[in-house]
């Protein structure tokens, strides 16, 4: 490419850090523009609990994972998926092992090395980092799509290039640099925005307050949901998750938020079924249940029975009259399908991603808007979404892989 061409990327999360290195790599040169003071900090976040980088399986079962969006994530994981990721991650010294849920995690699990050597490979090849440049939008409808205006510690500053790539992610952890700003920007430049939705998120229901006050933030282990929407579309899983002052949390909720979000937005609530004993049969819970426990009370018959105590018999409670709780039948059904009936997502800032964002079908296949050529779109910001297990990491990067191509053919 003609080596005086110049890019802007907007956000140094992990799309844009990835978009930077393949414009580096050809020689453009690259100037990245980012609102905090540092670069990738939701990518140093996501290391804080062991970055999973990606996963193991293979691929076809990979791409599924993308659900509605699949074919408009398929072919950016065709050029740059799960197993380039590893390759590169190697490549920058990082070594990676796939853990038992066939996740892959770095070595030491942490993100900050990576981040620190990868930081260093595109200096070295020239990327510009300007930090404290909060992007404003564009200035009025004639501004150039190609001039940006920045908010900067010594003032407002507008800089002009031959192409933007804008890599601002979601709009969740605002605090960390993605606060979803940008949407109603683009939207003015008639680039189309589905609306900005918590994924991967906590749920509220209604806890008595006793309930509340001793049990949130303990986890419901070796569990299993399930839940069917009004569409018939359905959820079961075996996991663990953990109850809060207001609901539920944790990985076996955010797997089934998507779900649960969008039935709660079109009918008020979703109601989901807890299995506190998934591994034994309704008719096995009940003949426990319906065994003579004597003088025994409800609570320690169902600790020798079924070893069920804590905050499982708790939530029993929550959903049954103390009469229910005495009739066997009742109880052994209940035992196997608690309903808990969830009436709200948690914020959208307290989420692991989010849901909505530039459609694909405003962006050709090279992530350039239709509506303003010479503006690229990567990361978390597109319209898709996926449970955690390293898909999303894996989509931003190759998503940013794609668009610096897009970049670079469009500037020959
Ligand atoms: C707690 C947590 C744990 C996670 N763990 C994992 C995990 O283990 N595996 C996984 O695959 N994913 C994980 N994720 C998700 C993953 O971190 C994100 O999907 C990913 O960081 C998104 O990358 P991105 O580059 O699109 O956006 P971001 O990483 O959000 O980066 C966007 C950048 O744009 C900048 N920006 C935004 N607006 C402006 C503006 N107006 N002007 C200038 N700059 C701006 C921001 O400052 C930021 O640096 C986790 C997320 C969270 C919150």
């Amino acid at each position: 490419m003609n080596k005086d061409k110049s890019v802007a990327i907007v956000g140094g999360g992990p799309a844009g850090l990835m978009t930077a290195e393949v414009l580096s790599r050809q020689g453009a040169q690259v100037h990245l523009y980012d609102a905090m003071p540092s670069v990738g900090r939701k990518f140093l976040l996501a290391g804080r609990g062991g970055l999973n980088l990606t996963h193991s399986e293979p691929f076809d079962r990979f791409v599924e994972r993308f659900g509605e969006r699949r074919a408009e994530i398929e072919p950016l994981l065709r050029r740059f998926g799960p197993e380039a990721l590893r390759e590169w991650a190697h490549g920058l010294g990082i070594e990676t092992f796939v853990g038992t849920s066939g996740r892959v995690f770095p070595k030491d699990m942490k993100a900050a090395p990576l981040l620190r050597a990868w930081l260093h490979r595109l200096r070295e090849a020239g990327v510009q980092f300007h930090m404290r440049h909060r992007w404003l939008g564009w200035e009025d409808a004639s501004t150039p799509a190609s001039t940006l205006r920045f908010s900067t510690p010594s003032g407002d500053v507008a800089a002009s290039h031959d192409a933007v790539v804008l890599a601002l992610g979601g709009a969740s952890w605002a605090r960390l640099g993605s606060d979803g700003a940008w949407a109603p920007w683009l939207s003015s430049r008639g680039i189309d925005v589905a609306p900005l939705v918590p994924s991967n998120c906590g749920f509220d229901l209604t806890w008595t307050p006793y309930f509340a006050e001793r049990f949130a933030g303990m986890p419901f282990k070796s569990v299993a949901i399930a839940f069917t929407d009004t569409k018939g579309r359905k959820f079961a899983r075996k996991g663990e998750f953990v109850a809060t002052t207001t609901g539920i949390e944790g990985s076996l909720i955010y797997a089934a938020s998507a779900l649960l979000r969008d039935e709660i937005a079109e009918q008020g609530s979703a109601t989901l079924t807890l299995d506190l004993l998934p591994d034994r049969t309704p008719e096995q819970v009940r003949a426990a249940v319906l065994h003579p426990r004597g003088s025994r009370s409800v609570a320690s018959h169902l600790k020798s029975r079924l070893n069920l105590d804590g905050i499982k018999t708790a939530v029993l409670h929550e959903v049954l009259t103390k009469d229910e709780m005495h009739s066997p039948e009742r109880l052994a059904e209940t035992i196997k399908a608690v309903p808990l009936r969830l009436i709200a997502p948690r914020p959208i800032d307290e989420a692991i991603s989010t849901a909505g964002g530039v459609r694909f079908d405003a962006l050709d296949d090279k992530l350039m808007c239709l509506a303003e050529p010479g503006v690229f779109a990567a990361g978390e910001m597109l319209d898709w979404e996926a449970p955690t297990g390293g898909y999303l990491l894996t989509a931003c990067m190759a998503s940013g892989v794609v668009a610096a191509e897009g970049v670079l053919r469009t500037l020959v």
